[in-house]
């Protein structure tokens, strides 16, 4: 492996903490990062873009560890609200002050794909972090990349010293024609890259599958949690640098703790239980929504898309239309957001969604089925 010591193959993505209200709920961010550095893990991963994130993790870690005893990564989004490269640099410094950590373990130019890999190249980030790393200010740097294998390849041609790359595989995605997560893995494998893994649960959507899909891993594996299988699956993969869970509470810290503190891959068997859920899974068409949010970010008339496809995916799945409802009501309206009807077709969310679904589309269907006037 690249780096200097190893890196346990389960990582604290920082993207979905705990919240009380709206505020993140740091005291339970604090027993999680406890919990999680007593087992032996130590990657955490944040973002300039995750609201109030870096300032939580200065507050649970940086505030209350030694800094030898952690990673942090971080990543730079340079296509959000960036006009020039001095725009872009101060999301480091921002990240820098944020976090409180004196240095960045592993940065991240992050989301490429698309048009917004252009940022990076216009703004010539990629000499500013060849030239942070030499000032010692950031120990690693690499990418992270929501697009097909063939922009990947050409990133990683460009920019051969890039030093890993951070990846959406899971299983219910691998074979997924839309998604082309085992063709994204294959390229980063060729170019030799050691892979962080993000989204293995696909925004949580793999923690409650379908009751088919559900049925099939309890059956295997009746003392293990459906969510294991997701995390499970990654963390086999040849290359794996670790895997990041976007954990919410402390029982889900110590569920993936329970079982990755010592994971040794999976058997012939247990792929093969995957690969039955995976078949089942696939006859049922979901909206493929991460809740990423990058759309919100672009979106003119702050439509609540991603809690729409939330509610819409839970009609799919369970059929409960009263449910449904009220889920897209308390994430959309209740969020501070508005409602499909109100989506002008601009476009601007269907540019920046990694996922590339038809968000138009979608929320077109969105609005007859929830009789959105
Ligand atoms: S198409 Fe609709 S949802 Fe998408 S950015 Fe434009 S207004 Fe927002
Ligand atoms: S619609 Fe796309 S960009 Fe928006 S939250 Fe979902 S996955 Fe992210």
């Amino acid at each position: 492996m690249l780096f200097e010591t190893p890196i346990k193959k389960l990582g604290f993505g920082l993207m979905r903490l705990p919240r009380q209200g709206e505020a993140i709920d740091v005291e339970q961010v604090k027993e999680m990062t406890d919990r999680f550095l007593a087992a032996g893990f130590t990657y955490f991963d944040t973002a300039w873009a995750y609201a109030g994130s870096e300032d939580a993790i200065r507050q649970a870690l940086v505030e209350r560890y030694p800094r030898e005893c952690y990673r942090l990564a971080t990543k730079n989004a340079a296509w959000i609200n960036c006009k020039t490269r001095e725009d872009a640099i101060a999301q480091f410094e921002t990240s820098l002050r944020q976090t409180g950590a004196g240095y960045i373990d592993f940065y991240l130019l992050h989301n490429l794909g698309e048009h917004r890999t252009h940022y990076f190249d216009d703004f010539a980030m990629w000499d500013f972090v060849r030239e942070m790393k030499a000032a010692g200010m950031i120990r690693h740097y690499g990418f992270s990349f929501h697009a097909t294998p063939e922009e990947l390849d050409a990133i990683l041609t460009d920019h051969p010293d890039a030093e890993f790359v951070q990846l959406q595989l899971n299983y219910a995605d691998w074979e997924n024609p839309a998604i082309q997560s085992r063709g994204v893995y294959e390229v980063a494998r060729k170019h030799g890259k050691p892979i962080v893994v993000m989204e293995p649960l696909k925004g949580g959507l793999l923690a409650n599958p379908p009751e088919k899909v559900a049925q099939i891993l309890q059956d295997a594996e009746p003392n293990m949690s459906v969510a294991s299988w997701g995390i499970r699956f990654a963390a086999s993969l040849e290359g794996v640098m670790t895997v990041l869970s976007g954990m919410s509470e402390v029982a889900q810290m110590e569920d993936n703790l329970s079982y990755m503190k010592d994971f040794a891959g999976l058997t012939p068997a247990q792929q093969e239980t995957i690969e039955a859920a995976r078949t089942e899974l696939a006859k049922i068409p979901l909206i493929p929504c991460t809740t990423c949010n990058y759309c919100a970010k672009v979106c003119p008339q702050a439509i609540g898309i991603s809690g729409t496809f939330t509610a819409k995916n839970m009609y799919t799945l369970y059929g409960n239309l009263e449910k449904a409802k009220s889920e897209e009501n308390w994430l959309v309206g209740g969020h501070g957001r508005k409602p499909a009807a109100e989506c002008v077709q601009c476009g601007a969310c269907e540019e920046v969604c990694p996922q590339h679904i038809s968000i138009r589309d979608e929320l077109k269907k969105a609005v007859k089925l929830f009789g959105q006037k």
